[in-house]
């Protein structure tokens, strides 16, 4: 069996030594003799596995011991409604930083609940950039900031924490959770689909604060409730029994990988060798404005289009797969995401060269 580079944005590669255990797993769940997919969620043996992913999730990313961890379903999508209906109240403010298609997607969602403004929004500039501190003002009644920490389509990324001038700070970190630096105890909210760095689609890690917590209104829908699925630690309904177990063996990877500091490392040095190549000549546009290039999602154009196809079709047949651009940009994006390894970056570095020495 050959696996191909795959630099795809999601779903995405995940260590293969994960998907080994998986795949064992898959038969018989840690010597139980009933497997993954076939155990009942109520089991014994399977919510050991819950409570590792949620400690593992604690240890790794630093999450403070007041705050609350949820597996829920639905995808981070469902997060950009469920955070305002949790968080805000008809008629109250929350402020967004609109970087890209997935922020206005949920700014478009908490619009439904209360008076959600997008107060910095680089639409007018094709989202090459993110803003910093000091480019937006939050309004003073604003019951929390929303940002998208990695905008995984355009391939900007923030290198700070954005400042919420004393608001709380809501994230969506889909597409960087576990690879870059970051500070949960300086968030009340953050959510991240688990398909680009933490396992596979179909389950969304949800952290909270006691002041998110405390938040969350009466008498939503249960499913809606944030309240609801603390109480029952993430199983009011059948979870995303396999996906949290691989949430939980990809926690374990990188604890025994150097842990989020060596994912960091790891992760900028791919970044490094990626952009070195993109700056080295002109055949090669990068998107993203320098001092917000994204070291997970890497865009870039080529001269002309027809160039474009046959880059990501010649790539494909030297085994470097899930390259070609999203279609709101074009062009090509790479997906540098922690189970990406450095080989797989110079092997693609390598192809470009062939390619340009060719097509330049
Ligand atoms: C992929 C992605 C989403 C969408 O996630 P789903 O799980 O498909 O809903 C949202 N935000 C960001 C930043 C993403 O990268």
């Amino acid at each position: 069996m050959a696996r191909l580079h795959n630099f795809s944005a999601g779903p995405a590669v995940l260590p293969v030594s994960v998907v080994e255990e998986l795949r064992d797993n898959l038969l018989d769940l840690n010597g139980s003799g009933i497997g993954l997919m076939e155990i009942s969620h109520r089991s014994k043996t399977y919510q050991a596995v819950v409570d590792g992913a949620v400690a593992r999730t604690r240890r790794v990313l630093g999450v403070p011991d007041d705050y609350t961890v949820l597996f829920l379903q639905g995808g981070a999508s469902l997060q950009f409604y469920m955070t305002a209906l949790n968080l805000l109240r008809p008629g109250e403010q929350a402020d967004y930083l609109v970087t890209g298609t997935w922020a206005q997607k949920a700014i478009k969602e908490a619009k439904r609940i209360g008076d959600a403004k997008a107060i910095w929004d680089d639409a007018p500039n094709h989202f090459k950039r993110v803003p910093q501190n000091g480019e937006y003002t939050v309004r003073d009644g604003a019951v929390y900031l929303h940002y998208t920490s990695n905008n995984t389509i355009y391939g900007t990324e923030y290198h700070h924490r954005p400042d919420a001038q004393g608001h709380p700070l809501v994230a969506d970190l889909s597409s960087d959770i576990a690879g870059v630096p970051v500070d949960i105890a300086a968030h009340d909210l953050v959510y991240a689909g688990a398909q680009k760095n933490l396992g596979p689609s179909g389950v969304t890690v949800v952290i909270l604060s006691p002041w998110a917590m405390s938040r969350v209104p009466d008498g939503l829908p249960a499913m809606l409730d944030y309240k609801v699925h603390a109480k029952d630690g993430s199983m009011y309904n059948t979870p995303n029994c396999v996906g949290i177990y691989v949430i939980d063996r990809v926690f374990a990877w990188m604890e025994a990988n150097g842990g989020l500091e060596g994912a960091i490392a790891r992760n900028r040095q791919k970044a490094g060798t990626l952009y070195g190549e993109l700056d080295r000549t002109g055949f090669w546009r990068p998107h993203a404005e320098v001092q917000s290039r994204s070291v997970m999602n890497v865009t870039w154009r080529l001269p002309d289009e027809a160039l474009e196809e046959k880059f990501v079709k010649e790539a494909k047949a030297a085994t470097l797969d899930g390259l070609k651009g999203h279609r709101s940009v074009g062009g090509i994006r790479a997906s540098l995401y922690n189970a990406l390894g450095q080989d797989s970056v110079d092997a693609l570095v390598a192809f470009m060269q062939e390619f340009e020495r060719k097509n330049g």
